[in-house]
């Protein structure tokens, strides 16, 4: 197994300790990434690994599953319009983390990994605390002290070490790459190219879920956009081999304290410029500058979309709104319901909802 630098299409041997092209540092892909094919579907599997012939892994490798993915596909109406929720907030760690985890922690036990390390908001290291006890890998987590405290206990509740780091996100990124070394693998969910591997399948599942179609309209969050961009590849794959005529169009959903995407977009540029965050009630999407910012924007482009930005209060009463239709989702999540209520969609419409609302309760905020 390859990865691949999209820049300067230098090769790398896909190994636990490469994460960054050596040449330009920016992100790795899978090389020679498989095509989709719909006879190699595993109708038996009930889960993402039904599509297990069209994700890269390592050789010999075993996977790591607690059935994720297959996610329901809800349609409900919501602001006076039809919707298709697809709610990924039913994962086993509560939310679509659990896609990127389950193949980068099969991986990691494939590259004989023992003890390992991610940096996160929350969710992504409650997803890597929850599949790293399922592997019987020892697990570390950094996240800032300000992390929502449900998300915080549930990583501890797995038994991972959690090193809580006083101020922004990325000073818990900063203690980690300090860290690592000396056995401690550094496992970015964020830069990791198998995360986007996983998170694909939601693609593939919409597809089978429509009755082999897709929506006209993709709306999610944007934090690091590993949820738009496994949609965008997935989409991609089903174009690649003839069974749809075009992509739907990807909107990204930002909160106005932090939206990097936005701005690059209003600004026609190709890569987003970190802006100066504020505290939001979205934390999970609050990141500077994603890593691939670069093929976020060209997602986005290509597919004829859009990238907006709503506030806290819209945020608010978007998870008190969708509530009211029986989804409970956190106020990260809940950003796509606010943007639903701005956005006049046609034809059918696919809104992801990744994280449950259980992991900030509106009573603890
Ligand atoms: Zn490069």
């Amino acid at each position: 197994m390859q990865f691949v630098c999209p820049q300067c299409h230098i090769s790398y041997p896909a190994t636990s300790q490469r994460l960054r092209c050596a040449e330009c540092g920016g992100p790795l892909d899978v090389a020679d990434r498989k095509r989709f094919d719909p006879a190699a579907i595993n109708t038996e599997d009930h889960s993402l690994w039904r599509y297990r012939a069209m994700l890269s892994l390592p050789d010999g490798a075993r996977v790591v599953s607690m059935g994720e993915g297959m996610t329901p596909l809800v349609e409900a109406g919501f602001a006076g319009q039809p919707i298709h929720f697809k709610l990924e907030y039913i994962s086993p760690s509560g939310s679509f983390k659990d896609r990127g985890t389950t193949v980068l922690t099969t991986a990691l036990k494939a590259w004989g990994v023992t003890r390992a390390a991610d940096d996160s908001s929350g969710n992504a290291g409650a997803s890597f605390a929850a599949y790293c006890a399922r592997a019987g890998l020892a697990a570390e987590v950094f996240t800032p002290a300000s992390a929502s405290p449900a998300k915080l206990a549930q990583i501890a509740v797995f038994g991972a070490r959690l090193n809580k780091v006083e101020g922004a996100r990325e000073k818990a990124t900063e203690a980690l790459e300090a860290a690592a070394g000396g056995g401690l693998v550094y496992a970015s969910h964020a830069w990791s190219p198998l995360t986007l591997e996983g998170t694909k399948t939601i693609a593939y599942e919409i597809w089978e879920q429509l009755g082999r179609g897709v929506p006209t309209c993709y709306v999610c969050p944007i934090g690091q956009g590993s949820l738009l961009l496994g949609a965008y590849r997935g989409f991609k794959d089903l174009l690649a081999a003839g069974l749809i005529a075009k992509l739907p169009r990807i909107i990204g959903v930002q909160s106005i304290a932090c939206m990097p995407i936005v701005e690059a977009l209003r600004q026609g540029l190709d890569r987003a410029a970190p802006v100066e965050k504020k505290l939001s009630v979205a934390e999970g999407i609050s990141l500077a500058r994603p890593i691939r910012d670069r093929e976020i924007l060209r997602a986005i482009r290509e597919s004829g979309g859009d990238a907006l930005a709503v506030s806290d209060d819209e945020t608010l009463a978007a998870q008190r709104d969708l509530a009211q239709i029986g989804l409970y989702v956190e106020p990260t999540s809940a950003v796509v319901g606010a943007a639903l209520k701005r956005l006049k969609v046609d034809g059918v419409t696919v809104a992801a909802l990744t994280g449950s609302g259980l992991k900030s309760p509106p009573a603890l905020r």
